[in-house]
């Protein structure tokens, strides 16, 4: 495989411009909301990650709900909304595409294409965003393998796209005493077999908000290249997966402590 390190041994650093980099070596944090909701919500993420020196901000505009009645997101009016305000304090934008006819609408304002957890096998969707000069986070499907992930990213790969990021983000298991079970053993296992940057989500890997720290310094402690955490001013007012995002001073916290446990690793 092309994502294989036996095909590239050199590790494969994705460039987002202005000096700001997702690749093996470095630790990128990556945060945001479950959803960009409104130009105020958007205006003091922003603002956060600025005073924490935070680069990358994450945030859904198009949300794959497991119920249709749920908050589905701004859509492209908000990306544009986004891109305004995160440009202009230099911050790169993290965000999800759920189709295809999306991916050249959202090309302008997106950073980091998101490929969701349950479109991590949508084939069509991967081949499309091989073609792309854009970076492109691939997430590990809901009950998908390590092994399916990585030939999920192969389909990107191998249609042109090197700009790719690996992404665990917790599996379904037996267990239902958290939302889903991280499985910190893939991201050694990745890093051994695999030349791309792995990123952990630690929100959606466990769902609780009082354990998302602890889990995002193990994913770090696992040999990750970054962590992406979802963090909201009020988060019980969150219009999407408020249960598991931090407010704006446990955040400030866990940066603070992703980059000392990075520094000892
Ligand atoms: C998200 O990042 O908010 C999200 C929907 O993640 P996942 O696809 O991993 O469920
Ligand atoms: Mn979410």
């Amino acid at each position: 495989k092309l994502v294989s390190k036996k095909w590239k041994a050199k590790p494969t650093s994705v460039d987002l411009g202005d000096n700001i980099f997702i690749k093996d070596g470095e630790m990128a944090i990556i945060t945001g909301p479950c959803s960009i909701e409104t130009e105020d919500q958007i205006r003091k993420v922003v603002a956060h990650c600025v005073e924490n020196d935070i680069k990358m901000m994450r945030g859904g505009v198009f949300k794959p709900r497991s119920s249709p009645y749920a908050f589905r997101g701004l859509g492209i009016d908000g990306l544009k909304l986004w891109h305004e305000l995160a440009s202009a304090a230099g911050i790169k934008i993290v965000t999800e595409v759920m189709q295809t006819s999306q991916i050249e609408e959202m090309y302008p304002y997106v950073d980091v294409y998101q490929v969701g957890a349950r479109n991590s096998q949508n084939f069509n969707l991967l081949d499309e965003l091989g073609k792309v000069d854009k970076a492109v986070m691939i997430k590990r499907g809901i009950s998908g393998t390590i092994e399916e992930l990585l030939q999920s990213a192969e389909y990107v790969f191998s249609g042109g796209n090197e700009k790719l990021i690996l992404c665990e983000r917790g599996i379904r298991t037996y267990e239902r005493a958290s939302r889903n079970t991280l499985d910190l053993n893939a991201i050694p296992i990745l890093k051994a077999k695999s030349h791309l940057p792995v990123i952990v989500d630690p929100s959606h890997g466990i769902g609780i908000r009082a354990y998302v720290p602890q889990m995002a310094l193990a994913g770090v402690m696992s040999g990750a290249d970054g962590i992406i955490y979802e963090s909201h001013e009020v988060p019980e007012k969150a219009y999407s997966d408020g249960q598991q995002t931090l407010d704006f001073a446990q955040s400030a916290r866990l940066a603070a402590w992703i980059r000392e446990s990075f520094a000892m690793r």
